[in-house]
């Protein structure tokens, strides 16, 4: 199998965590890697994510289980309250060891930046040539039968495939597309704030943050989430609610009286790590129409993560999904035998992706409408839904997609190196 393994020159635009997971991914394939990433180093971006088992059961694979959770925060428990006074609604206590038992990977929290850069070093261990401050103004794939990327310094390069992972505001995608092609607002904003442990003297907000839990309060058009990191030394706030930021803006230091203001009459405990906080972004949440394609017609340009499925992130799956992109991607690409393949490799991986991520995303807009209910009939009957399995492993469709029993497995059971491998070996079974 060795022998016949075909080298490609794959160029990889964007070192965010779906472009670094496809350089690993397509780095254990052994192809030639090299990532084009725009900024000059990577920072502090974003703030802490949620990373579900269909994610981190790619970091053993991929080597770097142990770093990661030296970094992570394995929650023991998962619970949503009202908003007003903080009752519980639903609970699931030992969520680490059910979600280890069913899945047999964790649901670990993490900082953005935490990730990014023990993927990258991964990367860079793997062979990939990852080049900063080298951003790319366009893809061009008409002129030849190799594509080549533009970069903004007049330099070009061609190679065998382009991955697209520039993000929310893809060049690529509009490389693909031939337009530009703005993303859409949903209609919401978050509010981003990360504690620090050492900051804070309130010995129950102390406690909280080193005994790590997830807990979301759901309210009338908004919800707020909060989680530990690092081990249990931050505290990670995202308060979701309407967007009143400016067309055309989509991120702003937001104004800390504003934010409290808005959460004032919430939960006491909410409040009360509220009052902990001296700065806080705003980050305008978009979200993209569903396109035909993610490939180019040559099928040697493809794109993934952000720059084709932004989703809300009302369930933790934006990144998550990123990686499981990543990972199919280069999984394909390793069962390539001669350049001709490339085209059968990029068409299967739109294939196992594409429907997959666009069932997230609308996944992702009906958990808005589950936790955003105004109070009134509707809510009411949610809550005595979610307060007849209270106690009970639950065992209807539930408001909570996070423990719900038809979503969680279908969410979190995904293992996108056997799903790559399946499709591979199927398809070329039947090409013989
Ligand atoms: C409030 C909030 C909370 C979230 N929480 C979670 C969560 O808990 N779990 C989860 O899974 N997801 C979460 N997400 C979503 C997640 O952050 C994104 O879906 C994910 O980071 C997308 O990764 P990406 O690599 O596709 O894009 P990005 O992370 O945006 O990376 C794109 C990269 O491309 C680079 N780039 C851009 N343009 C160019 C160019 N022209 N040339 C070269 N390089 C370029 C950028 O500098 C960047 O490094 C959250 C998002 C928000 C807003």
């Amino acid at each position: 199998m060795e022998d016949a393994h075909q080298k490609l020159d794959v160029i990889i635009v964007g070192a965010g965590l779906a472009g670094l997971a496809a350089a690993i991914s397509c780095g254990l394939a052994k192809h030639n890697i090299t990532v084009l990433e725009a900024a000059r180093q990577l920072t502090e971006i974003g703030a802490g994510l949620q990373i579900t088992p269909n994610a981190s059961r790619l970091f053993k694979a991929w080597g770097i289980e142990t770093e990661v959770a030296a970094l992570a925060a394995e929650p023991s428990l998962l619970a949503v309250h009202r908003y007003s006074d903080g009752k519980i609604l639903a609970q699931e206590d030992a969520f680490d060891q059910n979600i280890r038992r069913k899945y047999d990977a964790p649901f670990i929290d993490m900082h953005r930046v935490d990730l990014q850069k023990i993927l990258y070093k991964r990367a860079i261990e793997l062979g990939v040539d990852v080049r900063l401050n080298h951003r790319i103004l366009k893809v061009d794939d008409a002129s030849g039968s190799k594509p080549r990327v533009v970069l903004e310094s007049g330099q070009s390069l061609e190679c065998d495939v382009v991955v697209g992972a520039d993000g929310l505001w893809s060049k690529c995608r509009e490389s693909m597309l031939g337009k530009a092609d703005a993303p859409l607002p949903t209609g919401d904003l978050a509010y981003r704030i990360v504690l620090e442990i050492d900051k804070i003297t309130d010995p129950e907000l102390r406690s909280r943050i080193s005994n790590p839990e997830v807990h979301f309060w759901i309210g009338p058009q908004a919800h707020a989430v909060g989680y530990s990191l690092r081990g249990g030394t931050m505290y990670n706030i995202v308060l979701l609610c309407p967007d009143d930021l400016p067309p055309g803006l989509s991120r702003l230091n937001g104004s800390v009286g504003e934010m409290q203001d808005l959460f004032t009459n919430w939960d006491p405990i909410l409040t009360r790590f509220l009052r902990q906080v001296d700065s806080v972004d705003k980050w305008k949440l978009m979200h993209r129409a569903e396109v035909p394609s993610w490939t180019n017609i040559q099928k040697n340009f493809v794109l993934i993560g952000d720059s084709c499925h932004p989703m809300l992130p009302y369930l933790a799956q934006g990144a998550n999904s990123s990686i499981e992109d990543g990972a199919v991607l280069g999984r394909l690409l390793s069962y390539v035998r001669s350049k001709a393949q490339i085209p059968w490799a990029i068409e299967l991986y739109e294939s196992l992706r594409k429907s997959r991520s666009e069932m997230i995303v609308r996944e992702t807009f009906h958990q808005r409408d589950a936790f955003h209910m105004p109070d009134g009939d509707s809510q009411i009957e949610r809550d005595t839904l979610f307060l007849s399995q209270l106690g009970k492993e639950v065992d209807a469709k539930f408001p909570s997609r996070w423990t719900c029993p038809e979503v969680q497995p279908w969410l979190y059971g995904y293992d996108a190196i056997k799903e790559a491998d399946n499709a591979a070996i199927l398809s070329l079974s039947k090409r013989c």
